[in-house]
């Protein structure tokens, strides 16, 4: 690779390696902090490489300092049971864990089957009539539900009425993001009687309530629907079950988790929070969307519709900053209601419901006051200055309650909870009294009231009713990986993904039950594990970036985006400098980035790229005099989008500083740059950095995600902070008070032994060579592709940084094929496609990461000549414009082999132009398919099997 390069000589009469002379020519000396710089020599805080044993020893230790008490404390996060056989071929399956988003959807076919079943589910137990293909977690989806009354509402209000008793967590977080945006949060007591305010753009109620209490909010909603406001609900889905959907109570927007849908609480997440709309608002839907369209031969097939996401988000006019979502844990939920079955899930919650109520019965028969005469599965049990007292009694019997106040318990079951369970927990309250409570007849429903009843069925499409045993299961969930391309098949060049191995052994310890078992709630003793492990995380997070905090609770690259440009937003206002609301973004950038700022409250205003792909100084800096006065920050990727080290990086972050702005540089390609160059040091505030894609943790098909963000010490300050975390110090000594990012105080903890493991196997240097690898191959690729396809951008020395952009329009100006047609017939060589027109229109951008050998780098090289040789042929005239294996891409085995072929290539061309395919090739399920023809005619739920006959 290196002589490819010219360099296989380079650095002989230095100590400079090959490898290390590619990198000198590559990264800006005046960033430069590899191996024999100075930063180099400084001593490092991440420990030399663990061996795979080692790091599995060391993380058996961390996890054995976190206890796994049974939790009850509910507020949105539930014991249950994930079935083995999901737990087997979903979670621990790289089939579906290490897919991309499905971009592509002629080889996603599989998981786009298994959202469209979430989407099905949640649509039909909220009872309304579109769901997305989830949301990051129930907090954000109310959030997100925010916004969209906000877009749909005719009222001019700027009033957002808040149930008194949502959750926690729920009313920290629209309180962060209502500020930002000048909504008012106007607190409204149900319970107690209390009416809406006058002038309101939308109602939020949590259905049943945070304490339990189940009641009807279809008076709430009307009242809010007479004001022009609409009306939202979270709803817990096993409760749905049973009782009447927010859709039928006039709720407009439902949201919600499907957590307790057999996926484990990981102390906090990852997990699916869901949201359904009403018919007429499922244009505003923020995130994923799948939906059914047509293939080539008019076969239904599914596809995300309307192209408004990641890429396509309408930048300044986004209006959410949604890209990875939680598909993994979608994929999770809906096979748990396709296992279980509507009746299944109805059984489970009736279980439950009877549960609580023979809890509340002998809880009464103590003398005790239940709170609510009506719940599902939660009673709020008031025991006069006696709460801490038996929270702490229960604690030592393995429970946890939840301390509501000093006077107040709340006691949730879930299918976990059994009835000695019960009984112990009954114990506690009478405490001392030894009493044990005898067997009781609960009644039929438990206790929820009989006018909210459910009445209309649910669940009905077939799918719901036939993958009952395990071995159906077993073969459902392996036929749909079937038609799925992940990186268990081969390489997924997407640039800016950074789609790299998830090595086992960094997957082992999310399923132990002292990482996957804990409640985000529970108290600080049980989970000093984890905080350890999230303490060193942070520390060694904060050393190769070069700052000095850390916050890992955003659960997406875009909630770290919004999280440090809501720290800078907080740090202008605590030095007086509100009026400070200008953000500027280059035009370059991911699509993110311009959302994450307008959600802050800011104005973006866009810097304009040269034809290098870099920041037009010129015009930033005419850009920063014209807003000298109100200029927030600068928002810079780097290495740029264009995949290039910028060499004017610390002139750019100098002229911004200078002007009083901070600089905030996304993180996402952190690739290119673990060990020689730290953004802290080229001039950088703040950034995120995606754990998902430099830290090994898999894509899941379209996440989880981990997003944290990382400052220097003046925004630390500003970070996202948490009210119910366990502990409020991080590293460095930090104590954090910006507003609240995610659901859970440690975001999506329960995978942060993923990236925790690849750090401790890599060490410093580990790292460091990971880099240099990527960049090697990203390098050849450039270099052994450039004959065929030019390279958009290159850095000063000619050399790019991980991924190479081509240029595909010379060749769609010469023979008329596109950047559609070679990315559909790279599935025909056995690929997924580069990333597509980002960031710029009619190229594709590589990136082959550090993980893929050489062999299969050859094989994709192979792979883009020939496909280039094709597309000559056509211009030459050998194949018709019309009628050649490109515009034909992907052939699916039911093409070639029905009826007659009467195309201008043969077979062997269109399914096995490289002879190698013969001994093991991808079929995709479906030929290309038809855009334009989803999106008009939306179809977002399970379609009749009849569709496929
Ligand atoms: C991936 C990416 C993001 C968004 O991250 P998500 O986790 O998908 O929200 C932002 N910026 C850049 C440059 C990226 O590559």
């Amino acid at each position: 690779m290196l002589a490819a390069l010219g360099l296989d000589n380079a650095g002989a009469d230095d100590a400079l390696s090959p490898v290390e002379a590619l990198m000198r020519q590559a990264v800006p000396a005046s960033i430069y902090t590899g191996p024999s710089s100075e930063a180099a020599d400084a001593p490092s805080r991440i420990p030399s490489a663990a061996s795979e044993t080692e790091a599995l020893a060391e993380l058996r230790a961390l996890a054995s300092r976190n206890t796994v008490n049974r939790p009850m404390i509910g507020l949105g996060y539930y014991g249950t049971i994930t079935p083995q056989v999901i737990q087997r071929n979903v979670l621990e399956n790289p089939s579906w864990y290490t897919a991309y988003t499905p971009y592509q959807p002629e080889i996603s076919q599989g998981r786009l089957e298994a959202l469209i079943n979430f989407q099905t589910m949640v649509a039909e137990l909220t009872g309304l009539t579109t769901a997305n293909a989830s949301m990051l977690d129930e907090s954000t989806a109310v959030v997100e539900a925010m916004l969209l009354s906000r877009r749909a509402s005719k009222s001019s209000s700027t009033v957002f009425a808040v149930d008194a008793d949502a959750l926690p967590q729920t009313r920290a977080m629209l309180a962060t993001r209502a500020e930002a945006l000048g909504i008012d949060i106007v607190t409204v007591d149900f319970a107690a009687g209390e009416e809406l305010p006058s002038e309101l753009f939308g109602v939020f109620v949590q259905y049943p309530g945070a304490s339990g209490r189940v009641w009807d909010p279809s008076a709430v909603f009307e009242a809010a629907h007479l004001s022009g406001a609409l009306a939202v609900a979270a709803a817990d889905l096993l409760a749905l079950t049973l009782i009447a959907s927010p859709g039928s109570l006039g709720a407009d927007v439902s949201v919600g988790t499907t957590q307790r849908f057999g996926v484990p609480m990981g102390f906090g997440g990852p997990h699916a929070g869901y949201m359904a709309v009403r018919s007429g608002l499922e244009r505003q839907l923020p995130g994923r969307l799948v939906g059914v369209s047509v293939d080539a031969d008019g076969k239904p097939a599914y596809r995300l519709s309307l192209q408004t996401r990641e890429q396509h988000i309408r930048r300044e006019k986004a209006t959410s900053n949604i890209c990875t979502a939680q598909v993994l844990l979608a994929v999770m939920a809906s096979m748990y209601a396709v296992y279980h079955g509507p009746d299944g899930l109805r059984a489970i919650a009736l279980d439950v419901a009877r549960k609580a109520d023979a809890l509340a019965t002998w809880l009464i028969e103590l003398e005790l006051d239940i709170e609510h005469r009506e719940f599902f599965d939660t009673l709020r049990v008031r025991v006069p200055s006696r709460a801490s007292e038996i929270v702490a009694a229960a604690h030592d019997a393995g429970y946890l309650l939840h301390e509501v106040d000093a006077d107040t318990v709340g006691v949730s079951v879930d299918e976990t909870t059994t009835f000695t369970d019960l009984d112990r927990v009954a114990g506690c309250f009478a405490s001392g009294t030894g009493r044990s409570f005898g067997y009781i007849a609960a009644s039929e429903h438990g206790r929820l009231p009989e006018a909210l009843r459910r009445q209309d069925e649910y669940l009905t499409h077939p799918v719901f009713h036939s993958h009952r045993s395990e071995t159906a299961m077993m073969r459902y969930l392996k036929s749909l990986s079937d038609r799925d391309y992940a990186l268990d098949r081969g390489m997924i060049p997407l640039g800016s993904c950074t789609m790299k191995l998830n090595a086992a052994t960094e997957m082992a310890a999310i399923s132990w039950p002292e990482f996957a078992g804990i409640h985000p709630f529970a108290p600080a003793a049980d989970v000093q594990g984890y905080l350890e492990l999230i303490e060193q995380l942070e520390g060694w997070l904060a050393e190769v970036t070069g700052y000095d905090a850390v916050s890992l609770q955003p659960n997406a690259g875009s909630q770290g985006e919004l999280a440090g440009l809501l720290a800078i937003r907080g740090y202008h206002h605590a030095n007086g400098d509100a009026h400070r609301t200008v953000c500027l973004i280059p035009s370059s950038a991911h699509g993110t980035n311009a959302a994450s700022a307008v959600l802050a409250g800011m104005k973006v205003v866009v810097v304009a790229t040269d034809e290098l792909g870099n920041v037009d100084l010129d015009d930033l800096r005419a850009k920063i005099t014209l807003h000298a006065d109100d200029l927030s920050a600068l928002m810079i990727t780097y290495p740029s989008t264009h995949g290039v080290y910028e060499e004017q990086v610390v002139e750019i972050t100098a002229a911004v500083h200078d002007a009083g702005g901070q600089v905030y540089v996304d993180g996402a390609n952190l690739n290119a740059l673990l060990g020689y160059a730290r953004f802290g040091d080229l001039g950088g505030d703040v950034s995120h950095l995606n754990l998902h894609k430099t830290f090994a943790i898999p894509h899941g098909g379209g996440g989880p995600g981990i997003g944290p963000v990382a400052a220097k010490s003046h925004l630390a300050p500003f970070l996202p902070s948490h009210p119910l975390a366990q502990s409020a110090e991080h590293f460095g000594g930090y104590t954090f008070g910006g507003g609240v990012i995610s659901a859970a105080p440690y975001g999506s903890a329960g995978i942060l032994p993923i990236s925790w493991a690849y750090v401790r196997m890599m060490g410093a240097d580990g790292l460091r060579r990971a880099t240099a690898a990527a960049v090697l191959s990203a390098n050849y690729i450039a270099e052994r592709l450039s004959a065929h396809f030019p390279v958009l951008y290159t850095g000063e020395n000619g050399r790019v940084a991980h991924e190479c952009i081509l240029d595909l329009r010379p060749l769609k100006e010469a023979t008329g094929i596109t950047v559609d047609d070679v990315a559909k017939r790279l599935i025909d060589y056995g690929f997924h496609a580069p990333t597509m027109s980002f960031p710029v229109a009619g190229t594709l951008m590589v990136e082959p990461t550090e993980s893929e050998d050489l062999d299969e780098i050859e094989r994709f090289i192979e792979a883009m000549v020939m496909i280039k040789a094709e597309a000559d042929a056509v211009a030459a005239g050998r194949w018709p414009a019309d009628d050649n294996p490109l515009v034909h891409a992907p052939h699916t085995a039911v093409s070639l082999i029905a009826g007659e072929w009467n195309h201008a290539y043969s077979r062997e061309d269109a399914a096995y132009p490289v002879h190698a395919l013969v001994t093991g090739k991808y079929w995709p399920p479906v030929r290309r398919i038809d855009q334009a023809y989803g999106d008009r005619n939306l179809v977002c739920a399970c379609p009749p099997v009849e569709a496929f006959a």
